[in-house]
C-alpha cells in the first residue's frame, strides 16, 4: 500500500496548519507514521488521496452513523443550500429539529442548539451553576467532555485524581472547582459530596467512549442518579458520543436513568457542526432570553446544519439499524477475541450498541486505570496492519470504533479477515 500523496500533503500541511491538522487525534501521534489524508467517502468506504480504499470505522468519530453521502440527507442539504446559508433569525427547521430531539429524549422539554459538543458542555456547566447557585462540579477520570477549561482535567491524561490542568494554558483557578471521581466507583463520588456542600453538577459519559468503551455497572449508575437527586446536585449526562448510537434517543434510557441536563453533538449534526443542551422547562428557563444565564451564537441553529441533522435523525428512525449494530458488534467481538486467543494475545473487548473497541490487556477494563493497563505498542502494530488490509480505525488505543448502517456482509468478511491477519502481526511483535 502506498501513502506517497498523504506524505506530500502532510509536509505541505505542516507549513500553515498546526501539525497539519485541525484536531490533534488526526495527527496519528499515538500510532506513529504519516496521518492519512482523505479524498472522499461513500457509504461504508473512505478513500485516501493515494486512492487506497478502506472500510470506515472512524466515521468522523461518530457523526456518520448512516455512512457517507446518504442520498436522502444529501438532497435535504442541497435543497437547504438553495435558500441561503445563514440568516441570524430563527427558521422553521430549528423548530422541527428541536421537536425531534425533545421527543427522542424524555428528560428534555427545551433544547438550545450550539455548534459543537464542547460548546454544549461549557454551556451546561454555566447552566448548572446558574440553576443551583453552586460552583463545584464533579467529573470522572478518563471521561472527555470537550476542551473547555473546567473539564480539561483527568481527561485522558495521567493526572487521574488531582485537579491539575491536563493542558498548558489552563489556569489552576479554572479547575479549582472541578472534583475528580472514578468511573464505576460510587464511593469516590460520595466522598466529594460528603466533603463539599456546594456542588452544582456531576458530569458523566453514560457509556464512556473516550478512554475506549467502558460501561457503567447498573448499580453504579443507579446510585449516582439517586444520590445526586437526594442532594440537589444536577446530573449532566454527556451524550455527545452516545446520543442516537445505541437506540433512537439516549443511552440514559437504556440505563433506566434520566438526566437533569443532557448534552448532544456528533450524530445530531449528521456531519455538520451541531451541538445541543437540553433539560426540563424549569432548568432551561434560566437560559437567555427567558432567564439570566447568557449563552449565544452567530451560527447556532444554522439552517444547513439543521437540515442535515434533521434528515439524519429522520432517516435513522426510519432505518432503525440498532438490531443490526448489535449483531455486527457481537460478530466483531467474537472475531477479535478468537483471533487474539489463536495468537496467544491478552485482549478485552468492550462494546455498547454501535461503539466497540479492543484493549490489549488481560485486565477487565472498567475505569481509566484499567484502560491504561493496555499495551499501546501492540495496538500500533494492530492499527497499521488493519490499514494495510483496508480497514480504517481510530488511530488510538483509547478511541471507540463506530459502526454505520451501510456496513455490508462483504465489509464484515473483509474486516474479520484483516483482524486475523493483524493479530498474527501483533503476535510476532
Ligand atoms: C466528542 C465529544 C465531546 C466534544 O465534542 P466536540 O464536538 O468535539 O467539541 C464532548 N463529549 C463527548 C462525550 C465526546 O465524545
Amino acid at each position: 500500500m502506498k501513502f506517497e500523496n498523504s506524505k506530500k500533503l502532510y509536509k505541505k500541511g505542516l507549513v500553515n496548519l498546526v501539525g497539519a491538522v485541525n484536531s490533534p487525534v488526526r495527527a496519528f501521534a499515538s500510532v506513529g507514521g504519516t496521518p492519512l489524508f482523505i479524498k472522499k467517502a461513500k457509504g461504508s468506504k473512505i478513500i485516501d488521496v493515494d486512492g487506497n480504499e478502506y472500510i470506515d470505522f472512524v466515521l468522523s468519530y461518530g457523526p456518520m452513523i448512516l455512512g457517507h453521502r446518504n442520498k436522502i440527507v444529501e438532497n435535504e442539504v442541497k435543497n437547504a443550500l438553495k435558500k441561503g446559508t445563514t440568516f441570524g433569525a430563527t427558521t422553521k427547521g430549528e423548530i422541527k429539529m428541536a421537536q425531534a430531539v425533545c421527543e427522542a429524549f424524555p428528560g428534555m422539554d427545551k433544547v438550545r442548539f450550539v455548534n459543537s459538543g464542547t460548546e454544549a458542555i461549557l454551556s451546561a456547566i454555566r447552566l448548572a451553576r446558574a440553576f443551583t447557585g453552586h460552583d463545584k462540579i464533579i467529573k470522572f477520570a478518563g471521561c472527555y467532555h470537550g476542551h473547555t477549561d473546567a473539564l480539561l482535567v483527568a481527561a485522558g491524561s495521567g493526572l487521574a485524581t488531582l485537579s491539575i490542568p491536563g493542558s498548558k494554558g489552563v489556569p489552576d483557578d479554572a479547575v479549582k472547582n472541578t472534583l475528580i471521581a472514578e468511573y464505576n466507583n460510587i464511593e469516590s463520588v460520595k466522598a466529594h459530596i460528603e466533603k463539599h456542600s456546594d456542588i452544582a453538577a456531576v458530569f458523566i459519559e453514560p457509556i464512556a467512549g473516550n478512554m475506549g468503551v467502558v460501561l457503567p455497572s447498573p448499580e453504579f449508575i443507579k446510585e449516582l442518579r439517586a444520590i445526586t437527586k437526594e442532594k440537589g446536585i444536577l446530573l449532566v449526562i454527556d451524550e455527545v458520543m452516545t446520543g442516537f448510537r445505541s437506540k433512537f434517543g439516549g443511552a440514559q434510557e437504556l440505563l433506566a436513568i434520566k438526566a437533569d441536563i443532557t448534552c448532544l453533538g456528533k450524530v445530531i449534526g449528521g456531519g455538520f457542526p451541531v451541538g445541543a443542551y437540553g433539560a426540563r422547562n424549569e432548568i432551561m428557563e434560566m437560559v437567555s432570553p427567558l432567564g439570566d444565564m447568557y449563552q449565544a451564537g452567530t451560527l447556532s441553529g444554522n439552517p444547513i446544519a439543521m437540515a442535515c441533522g434533521l434528515a439524519t435523525l429522520k432517516e435513522l428512525e426510519f432505518q432503525n439499524p440498532y438490531k443490526k449494530f448489535e449483531k455486527i458488534a457481537k460478530q466483531l467481538e467474537n472475531a477479535l477475541l478468537d483471533a487474539a486467543k489463536k495468537n496467544g494475545i491478552d485482549l478485552q473487548v468492550n462494546r455498547f450498541g454501535s461503539m466497540i473497541n479492543p484493549f490489549f490487556t488481560k485486565e477487565k477494563v472498567v475505569d481509566f486505570k484499567t484502560a491504561q493497563s493496555s499495551n499501546t505498542e501492540l495496538f500500533k502494530t494492530f492499527f497499521w496492519t488493519m490499514i494495510e488490509n483496508g480497514v480504517f480505525l481510530p488511530p488510538s488505543q483509547f478511541e471507540a470504533w463506530f459502526l454505520c448502517s451501510e456496513l455490508s456482509k462483504k465489509d464484515l468478511q473483509k474486516t474479520e479477515k484483516a483482524i486475523y491477519t493483524a493479530m498474527e502481526a501483533v503476535a510476532k511483535k
